[in-house]
């Protein structure tokens, strides 16, 4: 599905709305606040994961599954490049990839993608923020988290916004033999990007998926120029506009490898692993 951002959020249905396999309740409806729409959870709107955290926390960064595979499933969302080499970021139907030499390119479709998540956007909440001065990722996390109805689906999120700075990380190309992500992730590159203007892109998941998915909130950023962006460690917004859709189906594809089959996942000490990779400085 195609458009993205406030103009194609749906109208808002009013608090308390029925949907189908149960009742969520809805999100405020104040133009006031600068808030329009409700985050039912759309049934039927799927949200597509290639592969498992725990394949990476274990090493296994070689690309499986095709990236025109991966862009049939959604237009929107995140994922790591083949043997590590950058963080992808899935908007408006193109793959870019941000890489630790501070570039950004665009993903043959040819190309297989070791880990992704993916949905068709199609926000149902859309809130002005900023007006009241600028918020850091604490206060836009909890702002976010306060939209939810439940913790317990999960959401797509996008912020197109002015940002006053913006810490982004690139993993560096892995070569065989592929050490586990935490040793990996030791000589990630980070830029501080300063001013900046762009799309930060990502999830929620509920804590229960950790290891499955990133638990809690996962972004990456990259610029309107499409000239930087990674995964997003850091941030302070000026102003901008948040999108979000609710989901309550989740699909997950397996890789068919062998190194898949032979992994051993049962050794790693992923939560505290998985908080270290995802949202530590290496400075
Ligand atoms: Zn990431």
């Amino acid at each position: 599905m195609g458009t993205n951002g406030p103009d194609s959020v749906a109208s808002a249905p009013g608090s308390g709305t029925t949907v189908a396999g149960g009742t969520i309740a809805t999100t405020v409806t104040t133009a006031a606040s600068g808030t329009i729409g409700h985050l039912n959870p759309a049934i039927g709107l799927n949200i597509t994961q290639f592969s498992v955290i725990h394949a990476l926390m274990a090493g296994l960064y070689d690309g499986v599954f095709p990236a025109e595979q991966v862009l049939a499933k959604g237009d929107f969302g995140i994922g790591c490049g083949e043997a590590l080499n950058g963080e992808l970021v899935f908007v408006d139907g193109l793959i870019y990839r941000c890489t630790s030499d501070g570039r950004v390119s665009l993903v043959d479709e040819t190309e297989r993608v070791p880990f992704a998540e993916v949905v068709d956007f199609v926000p149902t909440l859309s809130v002005r923020l900023g007006d009241d001065g600028p918020l850091d990722r604490e206060a836009f996390e909890s702002r976010v988290s306060s939209l939810m109805p439940s913790a317990n689906l999960f959401y797509a999120i996008r912020l197109e916004a002015e940002f006053d700075r913006m810490l982004v990380r690139e993993p560096i190309r892995q070569h065989h033999p592929f050490k586990p992500l935490i040793e990996a992730m030791k000589t990630q590159a980070e830029s501080e990007l300063g001013e900046t203007s762009g799309s930060l892109i990502g999830f929620w998941a509920p804590g229960i998926y950790q290891g499955i998915s990133v638990a809690g909130f996962h972004f990456h950023y990259l610029d309107d120029a499409r000239a930087v962006g990674g995964h997003s460690l850091d941030y302070t917004i000026a102003s901008g506009t948040l999108t979000m859709q609710a989901m309550s189906s989740l699909t997950l594809r397996l890789p068919h490898t062998p190194e898949f089959g032979a992994a051993d996942f049962e050794g790693i000490d992923n939560d505290m692993a998985i908080r270290r990779v995802e949202s530590a400085s290496a400075h």
